[in-house]
């Protein structure tokens, strides 16, 4: 039996990028950039006030006191319509172009201002540190040059980027597609959670689960619903699935007399590249390929009893839809912690046993959780991580260091 390394490494291989498609920018967060991104605009695109108080040019003030005539108001929005000359201060909004001739501005906080009778505006008379040229002024383009390179390809697209795309105007962007990803659930025991489920029945809690961690790893859902242990039913319904880029069933890859699935999809010319991974829970796993254009098609066949199902999903489909995003990190996600308790570990192949990962003084800690095994999801519930064990009959003490697997 192969280990989860080679198990992944066979996955990754298997899966390759998508191609780059333009979408909105709306529809573009948590997708990847397929190309770099220039800026079609300066920021800011002029010499912009950064308080609000009174543009000034710095050699009127060069004791920090003086009253100057307001020439005029400029807004946000506003441009000025006035220079201004030795003497002069323009009143001056957050954000507004600073007019010629300033070079600085001074906060309200620091003015009054008096009537007279020959300026409606009137006089400000300032009392404040002489200020430096620049104070209070961001420079046009001092954050972003037109035509410059703003964002480069391979960037996983999240609200800061979404922000500065949409300043330097790109609407749309090229983004590698996301996969396609058809769930179906296999099981003569199977009734959708609207269901009672009757004698010898039970719910089918696989499908939805799966189409939500699909949707979370960034694929893109499509639910086939319940498929019986049926040769021909199987059939078609792996036919329908093998539209999409991924397809991934739960059940049916056990030893059971009806465990269909691996006879199904090689009839389907999907081949196999492993059956079974030394692991706990999730040791059935199957996986495939079907030779396509532009790219293979992966198949991953998950064991039927949910929390197997979550691991090898979270495991093996994840990081193979990661990659197809265009997602450079996608390699195994281990990272350590310090178990919180101690923990006697059975079985001859590594455990993925759920854990709650929390951040303590002396570092983080990660508690195993309280799991009656694979058939177990209620104990999955408070989990946030899994934690690896490895194969052996071994008790971990508390304060041990251990390998853990973030969820998202
Ligand atoms: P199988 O891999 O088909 O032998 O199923 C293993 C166990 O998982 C059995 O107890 C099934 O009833 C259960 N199971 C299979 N599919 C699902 C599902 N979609 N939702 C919940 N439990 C399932
Ligand atoms: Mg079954």
């Amino acid at each position: 039996m192969i280990t989860v390394d080679e198990a992944l490494s066979h996955v990754l291989r298997c899966a390759r990028r998508n191609a780059a498609v333009r979408v909105d920018l709306s529809q573009a967060a948590g997708r990847v950039l397929a190309a770099d991104v220039q800026s079609d605009v300066d920021s800011p695109p002029y010499d912009k006030a950064m308080v609000d108080g009174y543009a000034v040019w710095s050699q009127d003030l060069a004791d920090g006191h003086a009253q100057l005539a307001i020439l005029e108001e400029v807004t946000a929005g506003d441009v000025p319509a006035h220079g201004l000359s030795s003497g002069q201060a323009t009143r001056i909004m957050t954000g507004a172009p600073l007019p010629a001739g300033a070079d600085a501005v001074v906060m309200i906080e620091r003015t009054a201002v008096v009537a007279t009778a020959d300026n409606p505006l009137g006089l400000v008379i300032i009392d404040d540190a002489p200020p430096r040229a620049g104070q209070n002024v961001m420079p046009r383009a001092t954050v972003i040059r037109r035509g410059e390179t703003i964002l480069c390809q391979g960037t996983r697209i999240g609200p800061v980027e979404i922000g500065l795309l949409a300043e330097i105007g790109a609407s749309q962007v090229d983004v590698f597609a996301p996969p396609r990803v058809a769930v179906l659930a296999t099981g003569d025991e199977l009734v959708p959670a609207s269901q009672m489920p009757g004698a010898g029945q039970i719910r089918n809690s696989n499908g939805p689960m799966l189409l939500a961690a699909v949707a979370r790893a960034g694929g893109i859902p499509l639910d086939l619903g319940i498929g019986r242990d049926d040769r021909r039913q199987l059939t078609e319904l792996v036919r329908r699935g093998l539209e999409s880029e991924i397809l991934i069933l739960s059940g049916g890859v056990s030893a059971g007399v009806l465990d269909l699935v691996p006879e199904v999809l090689a009839e389907a010319g999907v081949q196999q590249v492993f059956h079974k991974v030394r692991l706990k829970p999730g040791k059935p796993l199957w996986f495939g390929v079907l030779p396509a254009d532009p790219v293979d098609k992966l198949v991953f066949g998950l064991p039927g009893n949910p929390v197997s199902s979550l691991v090898c999903c979270e495991l093996f489909v994840r990081p193979a839809i990661a990659k197809m995003c265009g997602r450079s990190d996608v390699g195994a996600r281990c990272e350590t912690a310090l178990l919180a308790a101690d923990f006697q570990h059975r079985g001859d192949r590594p455990t993925y046993h759920p854990g709650r990962l929390q951040a303590a003084e002396n570092g983080t800690i990660v508690e195993p959780l309280r799991w009656l095994g694979s058939a177990d999801l209620r104990g999955l519930a408070a989990a946030n991580a899994l934690i690896r064990f490895a194969a052996g009959d071994r008790r971990h003490a508390a304060g041990a260091t251990v390998d853990v697997v973030r969820f998202d």
